[in-house]
């Protein structure tokens, strides 16, 4: 449950201290116990019909050989005209829109194309596990800036942002919605960071996964959108939660011409580009996704409500969820001062499998009290959890 090396193997300094992924660990540990898996975050239910057959049609139709270097044409308009209706930042499908293996891989090509040796990237601290070892593989460092709990949320302290930044500082990963936190950061905030990446001539790395995951009347809101960030922002998203095909691993990034030209040389020679038939179905349903995000977002908030309702009842303190799939909990009131033991714990006393906050920071002395949960599970399983939660906490 700790990132651990394997002396055994010829592991590269670059990827030494990072073990197996925690998301597939605690996934696996669910299988093994037969525990419910509020670990990894992917939704137990399927995408839209329409989209799901748009893919049977495309392998169909005969769409089942290399896709160009930069993605299906009919993908990367709809990508373009979609971020245009939404956010009002307008990028040219034919060089300011790259189709990438997943937003994941976009971003791991980011820094490999853009990160020196020795160069440094702020980013907002806990963040999901995949920065610290893409940072790592591309020869970077990470320059963690704490999120700190402010009542039931996450915020950061400016001044912290601002002491981060060194001569050595090329970039500012920003991921909102927020995982693990499920925070969305506000336009003040983004305001902030903003300011900060034209003070200090910094280039702005999205990841904008949840972007339709947010709740409570938010709208979500694009960095890259703000005064004079277009052109110095690389916003990167995909459609696994957009449309509940993790699965299917395509992503995107758009950005000013000389930036996805990088990333794209990076990532022609990682994984060259992502599944043919995935990307003409998904050209459809980008054109036209406003009641399926629309109901999604309404049936994830219903969720996020049963679950935090539920630990609550079990004795938990649980912070907002704002968007994402995640929310956390401190563990503290269940007799725990670390997370890591409750969630070794918890499948045998609950059957239920859950991430301990611990492992998404990179900070010295971070958090140990707190675990996240997915709420991204259908409403007879969360149920089915907290009744479990509760009984083992009485
Ligand atoms: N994004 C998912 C999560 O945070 C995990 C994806 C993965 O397993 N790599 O749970």
């Amino acid at each position: 449950m700790t990132p651990h090396s394997a002396p055994a193997l010829p592991v590269a300094s670059r990827l030494r201290g990072f073990g197996s992924s925690i998301f597939a660990e605690m996934t696996e540990l669910a299988v093994r116990t037969g525990a419910i898996n509020l670990g990894q975050g992917f939704p137990d239910t399927d995408g839209p019909a329409a989209l799901l057959a748009a893919a049977r049609a495309a392998i169909d139709a005969g769409h089942n050989q290399y896709p160009p270097a930069n993605g299906v044409a009919e993908l990367r308009e709809a990508v373009a005209a979609d971020r245009e209706i939404r956010y009002g930042t307008s990028y040219d499908p034919g060089g300011e829109v790259l189709i990438t293996t997943g937003a994941t891989c976009a971003i791991a090509a980011a820094f490999l194309a853009l990160c020196d040796a020795g160069d440094e990237v702020i980013a907002f601290d806990p963040c999901y596990d995949s920065y610290s070892a893409s940072i790592s593989m591309a020869g970077g460092l990470l320059r963690p800036v704490p999120l700190r709990a402010e009542g039931d949320r996450f915020a950061f302290d400016p001044d912290e942002l601002a002491a981060a930044i060194t001569p050595r500082t090329r970039l500012l990963l920003l991921n909102t919605p927020h995982n693990p936190t499920g925070k969305v950061f506000t336009r003040a905030e983004l305001e902030v960071i903003a300011a900060c990446c034209h003070e200090h001539d910094l280039i702005a790395i999205t990841d904008e996964v949840h972007e339709h995951l947010v709740y409570d009347g938010r709208t979500a809101q694009s960095l890259a959108a703000l005064p004079g960030m277009r052109d110095r922002t690389l916003a990167i998203s995909g459609a696994g939660k957009t449309f509940s095909v993790t699965g299917w691993k395509v992503g995107w990034a758009c950005g000013p011409r000389r930036l996805i030209r990088a990333v794209q040389t990076a990532h022609q020679f990682l994984t060259f580009n992502s599944g043919t038939p995935f990307q003409v179905a998904l050209a459809a349903a980008l054109h036209d996704h406003g009641s399926w995000t629309t109901r999604l977002r309404q049936s994830l908030q219903e969720q996020r409500d049963l679950l935090a309702d539920g630990l609550r009842r079990a004795g938990f303190a649980v912070y907002q969820a704002e968007g994402t799939y995640f929310l956390q909990a401190d563990v503290r009131p269940w007799g725990y001062d670390d997370g890591v033991a409750l969630c070794r714990d918890l499948p045998e006393r609950a059957g239920v499998v859950a991430i301990p906050s611990v492992v998404f920071y990179q900070g010295a002395d971070p958090p140990r009290n707190l675990v996240r949960f997915a709420f991204c599970k259908r409403t007879t399983v969360l149920t089915r959890a907290v009744r479990a939660l509760q009984a083992a906490a009485g």
